[in-house]
């Protein structure tokens, strides 16, 4: 375990100071105007097919919470004016590398990728929302334990990891911005616990997700409860509630959107 850490803590080193020597490949660098204008929203509804997820004590399956929201907050986007893309519309079985392939076709410095998902625990108090971005150093434990069970069907691929880190350098900023944005406009609208709270920026959790890891595009992924708690499995499972949860991330992308061009 401890081997592993030093060994990823290596990596991370020599990818931060590769990337230091070589300019962002795929941002423009302009003092004057945000080199990034979002156009296009691609939504990962987690899991599918196959791979079901987690589940809860009341045998909700997380792939069929997550198309739901996904498939709402597609429409709720598209009224905004965005080109939506999902990576499944139904139950199926897309690979992690897949939904990454899928992104990548869509302009980075145009594109939005957010990833959907539900947690669950074994101590059915715990609930609350987390927003992440990608880093090969979680930020605690239960983001280690998470992007683990995130990632049981693909691991992060290190190699790939360090090409793409030389493109994604450019979008970092924008992550960040998109996870803090949509974490805060979650807690507010949709009155939930914030556990990025304890985050060591205060506002965004980090942990190693493959779909996170080789998207060019700023990129976030969203736990938006736990299905292992009573009362938000009743609120994930509703649809009125669904489409608040849509409605809520679809604003943080107008927000987000906004924030990169301020006037
Ligand atoms: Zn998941």
């Amino acid at each position: 375990m401890r081997r592993n850490a030093i060994f990823f803590r290596r990596i991370y080193l020599a990818v931060t100071l590769i990337s230091c020597v070589l300019q962002p490949l795929t941002f423009a660098t302009s003092t004057t105007k945000s080199p990034y204008t979002l156009k296009t929203v691609v939504i990962d509804p987690g899991h599918g097919g196959k791979d079901s997820g987690c589940s809860s004590p009341w045998k909700t399956k997380e792939k069929n919470v997550t198309l739901a929201i996904g498939l709402k907050l597609a429409e709720v986007l598209k009224r905004n004016q965005y080109k939506v893309y999902l990576t499944r519309t139904t139950d199926q079985f897309v690979s992690l590398p897949k939904r990454v392939q899928l992104a990548n076709k869509y302009p980075p410095d145009q594109t939005l990728f957010i990833s959907i998902h539900c947690n669950a625990h074994s101590d059915r108090r715990i609930h609350g929302i987390e927003s992440y971005i990608f880093d090969l150093l979680p930020t605690d434990e239960h983001a280690a334990t998470l992007a683990k069970r995130e990632n049981a069907e693909a691991e992060v691929d290190l190699i790939h990891f360090i090409e793409s880190s030389l493109h994604k350098r450019g979008s970092e900023k924008f992550s960040w911005d998109a996870a803090k944005t949509t974490q805060s406009i979650l807690v507010s609208k949709l009155n939930v616990k914030d556990r990025n709270v304890n985050a060591p920026d205060g506002a965004v959790k980090r942990a190693p997700f493959r779909v996170l890891a080789d998207t060019k595009m700023p990129a976030i992924l969203i736990e938006l409860g736990f299905l292992s708690n009573r009362s938000e499995h009743g609120q994930l499972t509703s649809s009125k509630r669904q489409q608040q949860i849509a409605e809520a991330v679809a604003l943080a992308v107008k927000k987000f959107d906004q924030q990169t061009h301020p006037q």
